[in-house]
Order: C-alpha cells, then structure tokens, then sequence
C-alpha cells in the first residue's frame, strides 16, 4: 500500500470546539507518554489495555476513536524516544507542545467532491470544515482508485493520507544507473550490451540554498545572541524555509529522472547509501548530514513505486575507484577524471555510474542485461534537469552567489 499526504488549507477559521478538541487530544497524548514511560508500554494496544479506563474518566466527552488515535500517536513517539535510549544519545521525556489530531480513517467524513470535512468531536456534536481545493487536490481527490487513510487536523491546514496499491513495475528494456553526487546525478543510459547516452540531472542550487540559509542562521545567532528565545524562532522559520526551497528542487530533480526513465521503460539503478559512518571533522559533518542525498533517494524510490517504475538499489563498494575495464581498484580518488593503466577514462561521476551498472548487472535482477565498456562512446550529456532551468526568483539575491560558484 503506498501513501500520499495532501496538505489543505482551510476556507474559514478553526472553530473553537476543534481548537479545545485539539487541546484535549494533545493532552492525552502527553499523558499516554508519561504512562508509557512508567510501565514501559509502547504499542497501541498495550497503552489502551492498561490506560483506557482511567483516561475515560479524565476525557468523559471525548469522541473514543480519537483517545485511541491519541494512543497511537504516543506509541509511536516512545518508540522513537526508546530507539535514542538504546543508540545512548540524549534523550528527555518526550513532550507534545504543538497543537495537532490525528483522525483515523473512519472517525471522519470527507466529501471528495466539495471538500467538505465532517469530523465528530463528542456524542451529539460534530463540526464542518472546508477544505481549499485546487487542480492538483482533485487530482487525487476524483481518482476513485485512491482511498483515504488517516488525516491530521493543525490549527491552520488539514493533511490527508490517500492510499492506493501499488502497481506492479514494468518490465525494463534498458537501464538508468545513476551516481548521486553533492550538485548532480550522473549516470549512464544502457540498452541490450551498449551504453547509449550519458545524462546528467544537476542541482547546484541546492548547495548554495544551504550555505545561503547556514550563513544566515549563523548571522541571527549573533545578532539576538542576548535573547535565545527570539534567536531559536528566527532560526526555526529560516529552516523552514530552506527545507521547503531545497525539497522543492528535489523534487524537480526526480520528476525530471523520473520521466526519463519512463519514456524509455529503463529500471534505475541508484548506490545503497546504508548506514551514515560517524565522520571525525565537524563541519565535514555538517555539511553531510545537511546534504540531502538520502531525501532525493527517498522521492525517487517513493515516486516511481507509485508510478510503477523499478528500482534497484546496489552495493557502492568501490564504485568511485574501480576500473570497469580491467577491474583494477585505485586507491585515491582525486581529480574530475578517472584514468586507468589500462587506458581506459572517462569523468569520475560517470565511471561510478558504471560500476553501479556493473554490479546491478552481476547481480541479475536486472533483466540479464549486460554491457562492456569498451563498445560506449560518448560525445553528448543529455542534460535531464540544468541548474537555470527551475530556479525560481527568491529575493535573497541567491544569484550574487551563483556567479561565484
Ligand atoms: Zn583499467
């Protein structure tokens, strides 16, 4: 089953029985957490059979769908709080300030023709809200296809989760291996035993969206450095606005790999990122960590499970050093270019692409296509995404930067 939030605003302001509804669920779910942390309970299940009655007593009037939705949503912040503990990072007792519901799916009503969203806040009382519809709403909205999961109520939009199966992927006739890099992807294009297009889908933006915000984040420390309070704020709505700015590029990026790879019925091969190693230098640190690599790996999996494109995830062991004529393992890894003793070159992005390839082939799973090397010429990158493309004009002055880089 494969899920999608769409985020609705509301046409009216919140009344005030969702706003106390909202009060009273966040309320039970904090006490639900503390519970947890008494008896060590952590299911749904576990935390209802030991707790549900005293809750009862405590929320006579609320709707009993909603405490068992309040359950839930504890147990799955005690979880996270239990997997801190054992990893030993520091970990509080987990709190919920922000004012939010989860809905499961049959204690609300949603008409998906006009958007009207009917949810029971007691016996006997049930309010309406309206949701904003747009083109890309109904887009999902008028597929009957998709069904509606869970929905969170927030005090300024509605999100709600559609479902539907996912679709069996297609059977591939080429390949698209793809190396993620800090400003692009970089692959091959392989059809039958031959490398038929080099392809590119830049994102240098991205790195200068992060340093843009990092600088700025730094520059407001500084500057409310006498009122923490303000300075957390301030920093807050800045990485608010980075992670919108920089998911949205994201996004661009893989649509536009996306359709690639549709067009041409190809399966994509992407690294298996793993586990992060823990790095010795802090901003080395910072700057992967902050790097979305694993983000756009996320979305292109997430997509193309939804439209139904395969996707193979392979070992990257050795796939920026490796020689995929001779085989040879270098041990260094400098310069744009990789040389070989053997004479074989080719741009370092491009060769890592290769060897994925290589690998995804060896393995099988792709379909027994196979390919050398040797038979690839390549004189044209097809350009998937370019950077002047998607920039949408920001009145940060990002473009000062950009004539730098
Ligand atoms: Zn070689």
């Amino acid at each position: 089953m494969l899920v999608h939030s769409l985020a609705f605003r509301l046409k009216d302001p919140l009344p005030n029985d969702a706003k106390f509804l909202m009060e009273d669920f966040r309320l039970a779910v904090n006490n639900a957490i503390r519970f947890g942390v008494q008896t060590g309970a952590t299911s749904r299940n576990a935390l209802s059979k030991l707790a549900y009655k005293d809750f009862r007593k405590e929320h006579p009037n609320m709707y009993a769908q909603h405490l068992v939705s309040a359950f839930e949503v504890a147990g799955s912040i005690l979880k996270n709080h239990r997997r801190r503990l054992r990893k030993g990072l520091p970990a509080q007792v987990p709190f919920v300030r922000r004012l939010f519901m989860k809905v499961e799916n049959q204690a609300y009503r949603l008409d998906r023709g006009n958007g009207i969203l009917d949810l029971p806040i007691r016996a006997g009382c049930r309010i309406k809200l309206t949701l904003v519809m747009s083109e890309y709403h109904r887009k999902y909205l008028d597929n009957e296809s998709y069904s509606l999961g869970s929905l969170t109520l927030l005090p300024d939009r509605v999100v709600v989760t559609i479902r539907k199966h996912a679709p069996k992927p297609y059977a591939p006739v080429s390949v698209l291996s793809l190396d993620t890099n800090e400003r692009s992807l970089d692959g091959v294009l392989a059809k039958e035993d031959m490398i038929v297009a080099v392809v590119r889908a830049e994102f240098p933006d991205v790195s200068i969206i992060q340093s843009v915000h990092h600088e700025r984040r730094r520059k407001l420390q500084k500057k409310k450095s006498h009122d923490r309070r303000t300075a957390r704020k301030l920093c807050a709505r800045e990485g608010v606005r980075e992670h919108h700015r920089v998911d949205y590029r994201m996004h661009e990026v893989a649509n536009a790999v996306l359709s690639f790879a549709e067009e041409r019925r190809s399966m994509i091969v992407l690294e298996d990122l793993g586990e992060i190693r823990p790095q010795m230098c802090k901003r080395m640190n910072r700057r992967i960590s902050m790097w979305p690599r694993r983000k756009l790996h996320q979305i292109i999996e997430y997509k193309a499970a939804w439209q139904g494109i395969p996707v193979m995830k392979v070992d990257p062991r050795y796939s920026s050093r490796k020689c995929p004529v001779c085989g040879r393992i270098q041990d260094s890894r400098k310069g744009t270019e990789f040389v070989c003793g053997c004479g074989w070159h080719m741009d370092r992005h491009i060769n890592a692409s290769i060897n994925l390839l290589q690998t995804a082939a060896s393995e099988k799973a792709a379909g027994g296509l196979w390919f050398s090397p040797g038979a690839f010429q390549h004189d044209v990158v097809m350009v998937l995404c370019g950077p002047g493309k998607a920039v949408r004009p920001e009145p940060n002055g990002t473009s000062g930067m950009r004539a730098m880089t």
